[in-house]
């Protein structure tokens, strides 16, 4: 029996680690399949305050982990396959490991890279398709990599990927880019990015031996599916929530974010926070998930000191 959990450890879980820690609450962290979350698998961290030259992402994460563990905060290795949040203690179970109780519970267990769910995607996941240009890039030195989406992920990854590419193709489904300006202006400066724009993917195609031979995609100027070649496709077309294990548990939206009380990290289940992506379709960034992982943490030192100074009749 634990005091406190904390599903996740991005910056939102984190930080609520770090701050429950220092409150003498003795955290639990639960770290799953992704140790440090999405900022593990980015390169330069521009915009997080504090670090006016940048700070490489797996750098940032290992230092709020390392901030978390001086105060006390355990981590444990672990795959969180059900939850059971109807009555407390929260009863959660560890896939192989058998069940954890605790009298509160934080979420923060972000979101995860979206698929395209094309022929050939799935079975050539790390083997020529990628969801993680830090991870695999490094494979790619002198090849040709398609990277598909049109959001800032696309561009981020399309740019970093040309320190290893010979050359990389942007594949975005529409002819408007969905990045900021500042990103897009970066990716078109770069010679080494091509473009294929008003292309929608159709399948990774591949070699007589097996090995990744390109995309097809359709052409929705003509209609007509054409193949381009690559040795590598990196897929950037954005995230979803990490709530399955939560499914009917508690109030989500419709994309399965968990709502909250605006303005607080408390969900419909007394006892039971939510800060970090997993609760914000909005902003999702390192700085916002930090900023609620400490809201977190703070609404549940208030519950677990006694529920007096929490009105959860204001609750969703
Ligand atoms: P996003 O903004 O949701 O963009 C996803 C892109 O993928 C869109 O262009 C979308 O096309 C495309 N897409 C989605 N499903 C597709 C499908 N089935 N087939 C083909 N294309 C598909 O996601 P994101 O780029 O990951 O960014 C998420 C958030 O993180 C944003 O707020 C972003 O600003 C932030 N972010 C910031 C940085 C940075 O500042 N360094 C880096 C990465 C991400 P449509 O445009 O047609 O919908």
């Amino acid at each position: 029996m634990h005091k406190v959990i904390i599903l996740g450890t991005g910056p939102a879980g984190l930080t609520a680690a770090i701050y429950l820690a220092r409150a003498n609450m003795n955290p639990l962290v639960i770290e799953g399949q992704e140790p440090g979350g999405q900022l593990t698998t980015t390169t330069d961290v521009e915009n997080f305050p504090g670090f006016p030259e940048g700070i490489l992402g797996p750098e940032l994460m290992d230092n709020m982990r390392k901030q978390a563990e001086r105060f006390g905060a355990q981590f444990k290795r672990g795959w969180v396959t059900d939850a059971d949040l109807s009555h407390r203690p929260f009863k959660l179970t560890v896939e192989g490991e058998g069940e954890l109780t605790c009298e509160a519970l934080v979420l923060s267990t972000g979101a995860s890279a979206k698929l395209l769910g094309i022929p050939g995607e799935k079975e050539n996941m790390g083997q020529g398709v990628s969801t993680c240009a830090t991870c695999d890039g490094f494979f790619y030195r002198g090849k040709k990599i398609i990277v598909v989406g049109g959001g800032d992920s696309a561009m981020e990854e399309a740019n970093f990927l040309t320190k290893f590419a010979s050359e990389v193709t942007v594949v975005h489904r529409r002819e408007e880019l969905r990045a900021s300006k500042i990103m897009q202006d970066r990716a078109r400066a770069n010679e080494k990015i091509k473009w294929a724009l008003n292309r929608v993917p159709v399948e990774v195609v591949t070699k007589e031996e097996g090995s990744v031979k390109g995309l097809k995609v359709q052409n929705k100027e003509t209609g007509k599916e054409e193949i381009l070649e690559a040795d590598g496709i990196f897929v950037a077309i954005g995230h979803r929530p990490n709530t399955d294990f939560l499914k009917g548990q508690l109030n989500m939206d419709e994309l399965g974010y968990i709502q909250v009380t605006p303005g607080t990290t408390r969900t419909n289940i007394e006892g039971v926070f939510a800060c970090g992506d997993v609760q914000d379709r909005e902003y999702r960034q390192a700085i916002t998930a930090a900023g609620t992982g400490c809201m977190a943490a703070i609404d549940c030192e208030k519950y677990l000191e006694g529920a007096a100074a929490v009105d959860w009749s204001k609750s969703l």
